[in-house]
């Protein structure tokens, strides 16, 4: 099976910020595997733009070896290579002056798509935006792109929603959370929406609870000073395991469009229940043979910022009442791994009595790595001795049932850069949906402020602190494993 490539129209992207880690490791890359996939051609120009000095030829050598280690096997073909780096310039350009902004405004092509992609610290994000409106850069078919984190509490990102608008209306306003582009997460959508199979069951009378947990391996290193303000609630609760968690709860929207589906979204935000502070724990790794501990590497001894949050969440409408979900994500634990698990119910009667155990069918859903879904279901353990029974999992994972030519899933920022392209904001976030999510979010984090909350210690390599397990075993559950 071959996906098909529509190509799109042809572009200027401006990439602020075009000699940083994202734009080295992420958007350049995914621009150079969507070019290689013939998505979009020679009249197409990318502009990357920061305060450094570089040559074209200075800069076009460093991305191409970005591309080298990012894209290696499209960056091997030295046709591809040199094709997509004519298409690149480098402009010196400072977002808080008007250096450069001159020589930027001369570069770019009228009556044509038009994007801006903001890969800049947030501090920039309002003076970009204001600096493109007062270089008139701005035309009808302008976009601009925001990285992540949209501000750092709701005011801020209030403040934040109320600048952009002031320049640009929100259809123009793409705002990044890399995990919807992920093709598990968009799959999501195509299983409970394109099968009869699940929908009927998908509700507080057939599931039991659902787990949400996005583990990393990696700790804080490189990005102490971020890390440090923002903590694991608001670095990944409060956007990526928040946007998991609409993604399951939504109601089907009546159509796959934008409007549609963020609309549903935002209904599930606001039918959150404000978490019980029993409900929640928070983590800090500590050092170990493969690493320093959190407050070492931050170095500040006495930080009291998590690394770690798992807590249980309520989603109070008629769908979900009576049905937990329970988020977890965690730096430095046993695995990388994101997965969603949706625990049904028992079978009201085992007619096979008491011995034979209880059998909940599981549906897991694999982001990363592996990506794919297994539905686990219950039969008879094969041979003589009676009717012993056991689970099985059922497993797709998507690269073997794509079959060979599709064993490569398409990075998330493949899918969103060009979704910016063709104008497509289903799977960006509205300015209300953050907005939302730091309403619920903000309480939370007030309210360890105001407790002097201390993180849990959890050994580096571990599954994370035990009152973790204990907010499970409290409801008389258990954690799913963290597999890689
Ligand atoms: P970074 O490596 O520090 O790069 C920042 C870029 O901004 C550099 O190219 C820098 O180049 C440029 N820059 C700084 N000040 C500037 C100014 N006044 N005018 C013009 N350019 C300026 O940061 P990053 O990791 O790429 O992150 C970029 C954004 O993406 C941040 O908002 C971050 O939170 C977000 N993000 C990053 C990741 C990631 O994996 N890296 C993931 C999610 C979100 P010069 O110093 O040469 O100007």
């Amino acid at each position: 099976m071959v996906s098909r490539v529509i190509p799109v129209d042809p572009f200027d992207l401006v990439i602020f910020g075009g000699t940083g880690d994202l734009a080295q490791r992420k958007i350049l890359p995914a621009l150079f595997r969507r070019y290689c996939a013939g998505q979009w051609n020679d009249d197409v120009r990318i502009i990357a733009a920061a305060r450094s000095a570089h040559d074209q030829a200075g800069y076009r050598a460093i991305v191409a070896e970005s591309l080298a280690q990012h894209a290696p096997r499209q960056a091997a073909d030295p046709g591809n290579l040199d094709g997509f780096l004519n298409r690149l310039q480098y402009l010196r350009l400072d977002a808080s002056s008007d250096d450069g902004w001159e020589n930027l405004s001369g570069q770019l092509t009228d009556l044509r798509i038009r994007a801006f992609y903001f890969s800049v610290g947030p501090g920039l994000f309002a003076p970009l935006a204001e600096k493109i409106r007062q270089h008139g850069l701005a035309n009808e078919q302008t976009r601009i792109v925001v990285e992540k984190p949209f501000g750092h509490d709701l005011d801020s990102a209030r403040a934040l929603n109320a600048t952009l608008a002031s320049y640009f209306s929100e259809n123009q306003i793409y705002r990044i959370d890399h995990y919807l582009g992920k093709e598990t997460v968009q799959n999501l959508m195509a299983v409970r929406f394109g099968n009869m199979l699940f929908e009927p069951l998908w509700n507080s009378q057939y599931v039991d609870h659902i787990q949400i947990t996005v583990a990393e391996t990696v700790g804080v290193d490189g990005r102490e000073e971020y890390y440090e303000r923002a903590g694991a609630m608001r670095d990944m609760v409060q956007n990526h395991l928040m946007q998991l968690l609409c993604l399951i709860a939504m109601e089907p929207p009546a159509k796959f469009d934008s409007d549609a589906v963020r609309d549903e979204k935002l209904k599930v935000i606001r039918a959150l229940d404000p978490v019980q502070p029993h409900h929640i724990v928070r983590g800090q790794y500590s050092g170990g043979p493969d690493g320093p501990g959190y407050r070492e590497a931050v170095g500040n001894p006495r930080s009291t910022t998590e690394s770690y949050v798992a807590l249980r969440a309520h989603v109070s409408n008629w769908r979900w009442a009576g049905t937990p979900f329970y988020l977890r994500t965690g730096k430095r634990l046993v695995a990388r791994s994101s997965v969603i698990n949706v625990i049904f119910k028992d079978a009201p009667h085992s007619i096979f009595g008491a011995e034979a155990g209880r059998h909940a069918n599981t549906l897991s859903i694999r982001l990363q790595p592996n990506e794919g879904i297994t539905l686990k279901v219950t039969i008879k353990e094969p041979g003589q001795g009676g009717m012993r029974l056991i689970d099985v999992p059922l497993d797709m994972s998507f690269a073997e049932a794509l079959g060979p030519g599709n064993q490569e899933a398409p990075d998330a920022y493949e899918r969103l850069v060009m979704d910016v392209i063709r104008g497509n904001q289903t799977l960006f976030m509205r300015g209300d949906e953050v907005e939302a999510a730091w309403a619920w979010t903000d309480p939370i984090i007030a309210g360890w402020q105001a407790r002097g909350d201390v993180p849990k210690p959890y050994d580096s390599g571990s599954t994370g602190p035990g009152d973790a397990e204990l907010l499970m075993k409290r409801d008389g559950r258990h954690w799913q494993g963290i597999k890689p």
